[in-house]
């Protein structure tokens, strides 16, 4: 399939001849999920973000970001990040031939979203505060310097986002509610666009970790805890935007506990055959927890690959049956 750019050129802003930078993202799979349909009492399916080229739904927004920092002659990109962005950025900036500049929280990302933006070449800034602390930072060096800020705040990035909408309308028809773990917002944002210019409205359900849930409070939290890494951010850049895409729906914004999370995380991976990232289960968890509303049809966005963050999984199971190299031995373990 060709990239995103290419597949929806007439609505993104791109004209013919520029520049694209793509690694063939988006046109991911729209999973039917037979186990948590039964278990909520709707039609589910899932949106596998997790199998865009670097693992996340990032992809979709660093196509048109960093196309558009490339048409504007940026020598490098930046951002700040929970881990998804960063490897994002970084593979798109190594596809471009730009330098690629990432702030980390300390010691708060998934070792997989490392591991690929080091090898992606990106330089990578471990940052002695949160991701909170991270965008505030970027966005003053990156506007006082020649260097492209492609957090969500970038415009460029919710057009991205949001074809993945234009790909869920093009599967279902139609649809009733969307569920969405919201971190930073822009997804969200991105989402209600994209169903808004194809003349759809399903009703929105955002869901954040309980620890991290500054829309459900009303309120920025200072400091935000989940195990839930790429959503744990305390003050969303798109929080408007986000509150009018829940309210404008019908839908809502709701938390959801880290044993919810890692109860749906588990679920996923072992009655549907969908390994996802912690983050990506709160849409399924504030699925089975707070319902959607009613509604018959309903989609669950998973923003990312379980692969990205094997400390978590492996927190989550028993471990391997060690065994001697004989048949008896290898016999009684399997059987
Ligand atoms: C970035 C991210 C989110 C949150 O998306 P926002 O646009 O920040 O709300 C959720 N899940 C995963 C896996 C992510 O990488």
């Amino acid at each position: 399939m060709p990239g995103l750019i290419e597949r929806y050129r007439d609505r993104l802003p791109f004209s013919a001849g520029d520049p694209v930078i793509s690694l063939e993202e988006g046109s991911t799979p729209l999973l039917f999920a037979p186990r948590l349909s039964e278990r909520v009492g709707a039609e589910v399916h899932l949106k596998l973000e997790g199998l865009n080229p670097t693992g996340s739904f990032k992809d979709r927004g660093m196509t048109c970001a960093v196309s558009a920092a490339v048409r504007d002659g940026a020598e490098a990109v930046i951002c700040a990040s929970t881990g998804n962005t960063a490897a994002s950025l970084a593979a798109y900036a190594a596809r471009a031939g730009i330098r690629g500049v990432v702030i980390v929280p300390e010691g708060k990302i998934a070792v997989g979203k490392l591991a690929q933006a080091l090898m992606y070449g990106a330089r990578v800034i471990s940052l002695a505060g949160n991701f909170d602390a991270a965008l505030t930072l970027v966005r003053q060096v990156a506007s006082v310097h020649p260097i492209a800020l492609v957090n969500s705040v970038n415009d460029f990035r919710i057009e991205g986002q949001k074809t993945a909408s234009f790909e869920i309308a093009e599967a279902l028809g139609d649809l009733d509610a969307l569920c969405i773990p919201v971190g930073n917002a822009g997804n969200i944002t991105a989402y209600w666009k994209g169903f808004r210019e194809v003349g759809l409205a399903p009703r929105m359900f955002g869901f954040q970790a309980a620890g991290a849930a500054p829309l459900v409070h009303g309120a920025p939290v200072a400091h935000p805890e989940t195990v839930a890494s790429a959503i744990r951010i305390g003050n969303p850049a798109r929080w408007e935007q986000a509150m009018d895409a829940m309210t404008s729906s019908a839908g809502g914004v709701a938390a959801v506990t880290d044993a919810q999370i890692l109860d749906a995380y588990r679920f996923l991976a072992r009655q549907e055959g969908v390994f996802c990232e912690p983050a990506s289960a709160a849409s399924v968890a504030g699925l089975i927890a707070h319902g959607a509303g009613g509604a018959e049809r309903v989609v669950c966005v998973l923003t990312g690959n379980g692969l990205k963050d094997p400390d978590t999984a492996l927190s989550q199971v028993s471990g391997v049956v060690a065994c001697a190299a004989e048949i008896s031995a290898i016999e009684a373990a399997v059987l």
